[in-house]
């Protein structure tokens, strides 16, 4: 079984990100620059905020965090954001999820200037997506497709089981596997019987955020799994959606939770900093 560690290839590029945001740097006049937003105290959100800040620090970009209280009204944070998309020196603005439940996710999803949403939730980047001209590649389902590659793993011509329907990771992993050629199942909370749909899969893409979601009895004997779900234990150990104990034994190949698709997810975020800087300087 091959595990796909994300290190090797984050390493690569990484140092390749490093050296030519230093080029930019000179060219520009000034280092790509990251806002962060950060409504409420979720510990998890608190974790990944702090980690895209180090990251984009780590490759000489510079990093603004915006916390609120989770009591904050929409109409201030949103007030913040009108700044940002007006602020030229900013590239690329990221609100992270989940967002207190006093905010509509689909008005939200308008507030980042298409030109800085580095993450890739407006409408607008989500349609030139699909249309097969990414403005962004989103953020942890373009992780996913770099990691396979790295590990030479195509889905060309295979069956592709997806699992889960958000618009950060189900929704623009499916159109990516068919820009692809998988042939892509997609299995959600409304389907019956899930674990026989998804032992047909050549490829199996676990996100529904259910702890140990998918057993062996939901795999198909050599199948590659690509595990995006984050979860802890009660010992306080990290879990994904796949239960790796008993599936890892059939996969041909596996993503290690740490360490698979959470750095990757990063590492798209800079990439897509880095692109957004060099469209606003172009
Ligand atoms: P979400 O809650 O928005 O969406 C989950 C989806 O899974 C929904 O479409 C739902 O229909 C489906 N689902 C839920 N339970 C199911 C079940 N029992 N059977 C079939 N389908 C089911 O979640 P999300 O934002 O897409 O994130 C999914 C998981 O991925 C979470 O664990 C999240 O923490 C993780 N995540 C990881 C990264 C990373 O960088 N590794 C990035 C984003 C999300």
């Amino acid at each position: 079984m091959i595990l796909m560690n994300a290190k090797p290839l984050i390493e690569k590029r990484r140092e390749f990100l490093k050296e030519k945001t230093n080029a930019l740097v000179h060219t520009l006049g000034r280092a790509p620059a990251l806002a962060v937003i950060l409504v409420g105290s979720n510990p998890a959100s608190q974790i990944y905020v702090s980690n895209k800040s180090k990251a984009a620090e780590s490759v000489g970009f510079t990093s603004e965090t915006f916390q609120f209280e989770e009591s904050t009204p929409p109409q201030k944070v949103y007030e913040l954001v009108q700044q940002l998309n007006e602020d030229p020196a900013i590239d690329g603005i990221l609100i992270q999820r989940p967002l207190p439940n006093s905010f509509s996710n689909q008005e939200v999803m308008f507030w980042v200037l298409p030109e800085k949403d580095v993450d890739c939730l407006h409408p607008e980047n989500i349609g030139l997506l699909t249309s097969g001209l990414p403005r962004f590649n989103p953020c942890t389902p373009a992780g996913v497709l770099l990691l396979l590659d790295f590990y030479q793993l195509t889905v060309d011509g295979k069956i592709a089981c997806v699992i889960g329907r958000s618009n950060i990771v189900g929704k623009p992993l499916a159109s990516m596997l068919l820009a692809r050629n998988a042939s892509v199942i997609q299995i959600h909370r409304g389907t019956k019987n899930p674990s026989a749909l998804c032992k047909q899969a050549d490829f199996i893409f676990a996100a529904a955020g259910s702890k140990k979601l998918v057993q062996s009895d939901w795999v198909k004997p050599g199948a590659v799994i690509v595990d995006i779900g984050i979860h802890r234990e009660e010992n306080g150990k990290l879990c994904g959606d796949v239960d790796f104990e008993s599936t890892s034994p059939i996969a041909s190949a596996m993503t290690p939770v740490p360490g698979g698709v959470g750095p990757m997810t990063i590492q798209v975020l800079l990439e897509n900093t880095y692109q957004a800087a060099i469209n606003q300087g172009s």
